[in-house]
């Protein structure tokens, strides 16, 4: 992963095919190593210049990468200068790549996924992620070979792990070079193996690691903690550790953003007359005044008692949907005594919608809404 493509293409987010093959095609040729023989940058800015090529340049890749700002998977041998190699061949002719010593390995990207709960999302979490890594071989350092001896120099490539061949053609000699048969490009070879890892550089352990996870985090956020992937084999650079995060529903809420969504329940009597209701929230009670007279269906706001964006800043607000309550079943007691309110209202003429007072105006107001 080697941060944004578009930047280090230097092009637009929304740039076609064609400027993207053109900006590679200059940079490429500005930084291949082999003009470059005195800046010791020049390969690793030449990879990354292949790299973000290879993903923009694939349709698929390019919109996982805008997607999510990174690809699950690079095109194989990407990762290592022979890759590019190949890419770069395919614009400027063959001989253009070259190996020089041992593959450099790059490690794996790894993932592991964590839940959190609601109020989590208010507070941010802390986890300790457990999970398998390869890491470079404690016993032998990752050299592969056993302790007290080391790697040998390849005698046939002089630990260049390429060969050169010359052939005579009518148009004058071609240098050609290959990787050298003999170490299989690597420049050198293990004559005893490792106990511990056999040989491979690496083991799989058992690890754990300490994510913190921001507050404000949603379904679909996903964590990058660099360099804690598997080790790189040969100099090659650890991969990253990716946290997808799923936030637990709570029954109480729905999300929306950063606002939280809940509903209320009130009798008629308290709406009519008024009341303060004591009502839970993400984190802690707090009191909601509802003034006399309020509809069914009305909706509050309270400042601050959402959730905050990722990255900090402001909370959301809590919207509270009221809903007045009307008796299912009544004493004999309580019919007395509504059914002499009732005659209090006498006059009040029944309501149908379209009228842009009373019950049905508020209605329709809500529902307009
Ligand atoms: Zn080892
Ligand atoms: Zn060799």
């Amino acid at each position: 992963m080697a941060g944004d493509y578009y930047e280090i293409l230097g092009v637009a987010r929304d740039a076609s095919p064609d400027e993207i093959k053109s900006a590679f095609r200059n940079l490429a040729r500005k930084f291949h190593p082999d003009v470059n023989t005195d800046d010791p940058d020049a390969e690793e800015k030449f990879k990354s210049i292949g790299e973000a090529y290879a993903v923009l340049s694939d349709p698929n890749k390019r919109r996982e990468f805008d997607q999510f700002g990174r690809v699950s998977d690079l095109p194989p041998d990407m990762g290592d200068f022979g890759g590019i190699g190949e890419i770069f061949e395919m614009f400027f002719g063959a001989g253009s790549a070259r190996r020089r010593g041992p593959q450099v390995i790059h490690g794996n990207d790894l993932q592991v996924d964590v839940t959190v709960d609601l109020a989590e999302v208010v507070t941010g979490a802390k986890r300790t992620l457990s999970f398998d890594r390869h890491e470079l071989c404690a016993d032998c350092k990752g050299s592969g070979a056993k302790a007290g001896t080391s790697p040998k120099t390849c005698p046939d490539c002089g630990g260049s792990g390429v060969v050169v061949q010359l052939t005579n053609t009518f148009m004058g000699q071609i240098r050609r070079t290959m990787p050298c048969p003999k170490c299989g490009g690597e420049g050198q070879f293990v004559e005893i193996p490792c106990d511990k890892c056999s040989g491979a550089k690496v083991t799989l352990n058992r690890v754990k690691v300490e994510a913190n996870i921001p507050p404000g985090v949603d379904n679909g956020t996903v964590l990058h903690m660099p360099g804690q992937g598997d080790d790189g084999i040969n100099g090659g650079r650890p991969g990253d550790l990716y946290i997808p995060v799923s936030v637990k529903a709570d029954p109480r809420f729905v999300r929306d953003k950063h606002g939280l969504i809940t509903h209320a329940a009130i009798s008629y009597p308290k709406a009519a007359m008024g009341s303060t209701l004591s009502l839970e929230g993400i984190d802690g009670t707090f009191q909601l005044v509802v003034p006399p007279g309020t509809q069914s269906g009305h909706e509050f706001r309270v400042r601050g008692q959402g959730v905050p964006p990722v990255g900090g800043g402001e909370r959301g607000d809590l919207r509270v949907r009221l809903n007045v309550t009307v008796p299912r079943e009544l004493s004999e007691y309580q019919k007395q005594l509504l059914d002499s309110l009732e005659k209090t209202f006498d006059g009040d003429a029944p309501q149908q919608a379209g009228d842009d007072k009373g019950f049905f105006g508020d209605f329709l107001k809500s529902v307009k809404k």
